[in-house]
């Protein structure tokens, strides 16, 4: 989906948005998806920093090696907690349904300390239901937000990357990194980097943008958002995405579409892996190792060389897999590319659901950063935008 070609000075004349949101990952097109389903007349807009959909459950569709498409940050999701959520447990049923997903019944393993196989393990990315795009990730979002025609009543800005937020005379005015200025009655946030003390490091500015609009004690839900958010910590992440050779193949000829190894704690500390997921594609096998290891971050930071540090990353996953039943191992000649996750994942204190919508100053926010079983996961992204929605509701 290609971002509109609007002229700039087109665009800041002529257009008030009744909505805009921010953001283009997961949570934004279900936000997106259902609004408009009851307001299929207002005028929106989304304003992504990347290049497409997806946010981090998208799919790198790499360039340098032609014909790849490997899901890099999320590769699948798990819902906990639907049984108790009719809401959620509805809009799944709605995803299988329109056949955006199916159930993902692949093998996952947890390795343990002697390298042996397990399958039952507990973790959060792998309890209650697991669900697969049925292509990418990131179609997933796409079709999310390409349901029903949906995508052509959005205006959609790519590569846009939002640094300073005012609300002045009931109106937001929001502008872009590049001097693009956009004007809306509502906002949505679907990001908290607005919100957080890393915008200052990440957006080179000296205010968080959100205080800046609205200044400490004009609000109680406003300054308690920001304060919530102080205490909000968020884990970063290396993931390695292993093009394999043209005849990698499996030991034991699994035909799945995906395979997980998931490493147990003391394994994890060992070989700093996190876990190892195979996605098959058009015949070929791509190999994603993700890592939360400090150590193995920082000495990917200060290495001189990717090249010997890459190197390293293919021996250790030989180590791992040497005499696995399953899996072959890699012959070293193999493409790798790195993706660095300044903040993959918000840990410590999550926001109360309470706090998702300002109607004074016609603001609100959905993500995983907000509060229950789904925290920190696409679980939470999507149950925190359909709370959302119903937020919305006679409001004009
Ligand atoms: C490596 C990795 C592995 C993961 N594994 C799993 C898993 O197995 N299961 C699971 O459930 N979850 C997993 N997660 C977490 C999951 O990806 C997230 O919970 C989910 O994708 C969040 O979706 P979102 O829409 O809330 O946020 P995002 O996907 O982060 O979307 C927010 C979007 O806003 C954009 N944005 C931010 N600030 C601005 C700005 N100022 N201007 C313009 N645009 C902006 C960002 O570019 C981003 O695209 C993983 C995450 C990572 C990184």
């Amino acid at each position: 989906m290609k971002g509109k070609q609007y002229h700039f000075e087109l665009m800041k004349s002529k257009i008030t948005y009744d909505l805009l949101i921010i953001g283009g990952g997961i949570s934004a097109c279900v936000f997106a998806s259902k609004y408009l389903q009851s307001n299929s007349r207002k005028k929106i807009a989304l304003i992504e920093a990347g290049r497409g959909l997806g946010g981090r459950s998208s799919t790198r569709i790499s360039k340098r090696f032609e014909g790849w498409e490997l899901n890099h940050g999320a590769p699948n999701f798990n819902i906990s907690n639907s049984k108790n959520n009719l809401q959620l447990n509805s809009y799944i049923d709605e995803l299988l349904e329109k056949k955006f997903i199916k159930i993902d019944d692949s093998d996952l393993v947890f390795l343990d300390e002697k390298l042996n196989m397990e399958s039952i393990e507990n973790s959060d990315f792998f309890c209650g239901n697991r669900y697969l795009s049925l292509n990418t990730m990131r179609q997933l979002s796409e079709n999310i937000i390409g349901f029903n025609k949906i995508k052509d009543k959005i205006d959609f800005y790519f590569e846009t990357l939002i640094v300073d937020l005012k609300f002045n005379n009931n109106q937001w005015i929001i502008s872009s990194q590049n001097g693009d200025e956009f004007k809306s009655k509502y906002l949505i946030s679907t990001s908290n980097l607005l919100l957080h003390k890393r915008s200052l490091e990440i957006l080179n500015i000296n205010q968080i943008p959100l205080r800046k609009a609205i200044p400490l004690n004009n609000d109680k839900s406003i300054d308690l958002i920001l304060k919530f958010l102080e205490k909000q910590y968020f884990i970063p992440r290396l993931t390695f995405l292993i093009y394999t050779n043209k005849n990698y193949t499996y030991k034991d000829f699994y035909s799945k579409q995906y395979r997980y190894f998931y490493l147990k704690r003391n394994l994890e500390n060992k070989y700093r892996f996190e876990r190892i997921i195979f996605q098959q594609q058009n015949k070929k096998i791509g190999i994603v190792v993700h890592t939360k290891n400090t150590d193995l971050i920082n000495s990917y930071s200060k290495a001189k060389d990717e090249n010997i540090f890459i190197k390293n990353i293919s021996a250790k996953f030989n180590q791992l897999f040497d005499g696995n039943t399953s899996v072959n191992l890699l012959s070293g000649d193999e493409k790798i590319s790195i993706m660095k996750w300044r903040a993959s994942q918000p840990s410590g204190c999550a926001v109360p659901l309470s706090l998702q919508f300002n109607r004074k100053y016609r603001i609100g926010f959905c993500g995983d950063w907000f509060e229950g079983r789904g925290f920190g996961r696409i679980e939470g992204s999507i149950m925190s935008s359909l709370k959302l929605v119903s937020k919305f509701k006679n409001l004009n």
